[in-house]
């Protein structure tokens, strides 16, 4: 479990800019926290205790921030990390999921061996923050399909008053380190 003071030191860290990207928005912007080496420790070193015992195979991240964070906790797990991006940007053959948007629909892609040939390979997703859900609903799916396990999404934050955790949960264990109401 976080500890209050490690949720305070990570939780000031991240700074709120209003209407962006448009009016009415809020944006949890992290780049405040990745300068703040204190704080980029506190949160890499609180993931690494957590998910040592895992025994994952590989860490995955959504496009772009959850590259961040899963390469750099890849790394201190000595884990393999795969990235799963948004549609058209992986050079090699893809799976793919489509998802909808408040207009539209957008669309991720992971590569066909991302998890090299491993058979229901472990997985921990990750990404900075979940709003809808939609686009880690897209991620699970995404590494089902591709026969891997994904055995907890973790996102950073979590925005309480949308009903993303929940649509997760149906899919797999989610650990959400601050709640945002
Ligand atoms: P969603 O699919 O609605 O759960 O949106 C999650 C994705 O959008 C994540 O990759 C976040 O980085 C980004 N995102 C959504 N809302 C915000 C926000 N208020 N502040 C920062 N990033 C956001």
């Amino acid at each position: 479990m976080l500890s209050s003071k490690e949720k305070q030191i990570i939780q000031t860290a991240i700074r709120d800019i209003h209407d962006f990207p448009e009016p009415g928005i809020v944006f949890k912007d992290i780049t405040t926290l990745l300068n703040n080496a204190d704080a980029y420790a506190t949160l890499m070193q609180h993931l690494k205790q957590r998910y040592e015992t895992y025994n994952l195979d590989f860490v995955a991240g959504i496009d772009a921030r959850g590259f961040i964070f899963g390469s750099a906790l890849a790394q201190m797990l000595h884990l393999g990390f795969v990235p799963i991006r948004k549609k058209g940007k992986l050079p090699h053959d893809t799976v793919s999921e489509s998802y909808d948007l408040e207009y539209g629909s957008d669309e991720v892609e992971i590569h066909i061996d991302a998890f090299r040939g491993i058979k229901n390979a472990k997985i921990l997703l990750i990404d900075d923050l979940i709003a809808t859900g939609g686009t880690a609903e897209a991620a699970v799916k995404l590494i089902q399909k591709s026969h891997g396990e994904c055995v907890e999404a973790c996102f950073i934050l979590g925005l309480d008053f949308l009903d993303g955790q929940q649509k997760i949960q149906e899919l797999t264990r989610v650990y959400t380190l601050i709640g945002i109401d």
